[in-house]
């Protein structure tokens, strides 16, 4: 099973993605997350996406879908993937399509998670992620159990460079003018499409949205 997790930079799909995943043992593909990893890693992808990444605009569609391709085929075909914060243009979304055919997928729902823009720049600003593992944290809303230390794996936290109030700005223009557009995509495609309100308390969002991929099934 395959469901996408739509929505704006800051709604939380990370931080659903990871609880789920974890739950109901499924993969959570993040290709932000596996970007990050690329240049900590010094590979060449790492460094032709550093400046797209450093200045909030989107990295080009044929690296991603690249990486995806490559990612997906450690993959066990019978393992349920999350993608999140992919597909991010109407390209890229067509592109998945043929990308989940060679490997016998296909999309079973997509998940558009809502919340104003003055929650988003909030969220962002109170951020923290764990380089690590992935996991999610707000120094406000969900604070780690000890300051700036993951949860989870012990990791140091960071305040992401790009979560910066300049970039946060262009970032959110960004999903509006080249990512929003895949709502209408995915409504007018075969697989249901779900709206999880998001300005609610972590616990609330997560049971309506375990529910929703369960409906999907
Ligand atoms: P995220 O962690 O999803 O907020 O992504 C951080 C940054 O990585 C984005 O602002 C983009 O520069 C880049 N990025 C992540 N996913 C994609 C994608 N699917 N397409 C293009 N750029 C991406």
């Amino acid at each position: 099973m395959v469901v996408i997790l739509l929505g704006p930079p800051g709604v939380g799909k990370g931080t659903q993605a990871v609880r789920l995943a974890e739950e109901v043992y499924a993969a959570h593909v993040s290709t932000g997350d596996l970007l990050r990893a690329a240049r900590r890693d010094g590979t060449a992808l790492g460094a032709k996406a550093q400046g797209f990444m450093d200045a909030g605009e989107l990295v080009p569609d044929d690296l991603i879908l690249d990486l995806v391709r490559e990612h997906l085929k450690g993959i066990a075909p019978e393992t349920t993937v999350l993608f999140d914060g992919f597909p991010r243009t109407t390209a890229q979304a067509t592109g998945l399509r043929g990308v989940l055919t060679e490997a016998g997928r296909q999309v079973n729902g997509v998940v558009l998670f809502v919340a104003p823009d003055e929650t988003l720049v909030k969220r962002l600003s109170g951020r923290r992620s764990c380089p690590d593992c992935g996991a999610v944290y707000n120094v406000f809303f969900n604070p780690p159990g000890t300051e700036d230390t993951c949860d989870r794996c012990g990791g140091a936290l960071v305040h992401r460079a790009d979560d910066a109030p300049d970039t946060v700005s262009r970032r959110l223009e960004v999903y509006r003018e080249q990512t929003a557009p895949l709502v209408s995509f995915y409504e007018a495609d075969q697989a249901p499409l779900e709206r999880v309100p998001a300005d609610r308390a972590v616990d609330e969002v997560y049971a309506d949205f375990r529910a929703v991929v369960e409906g999907m099934k």
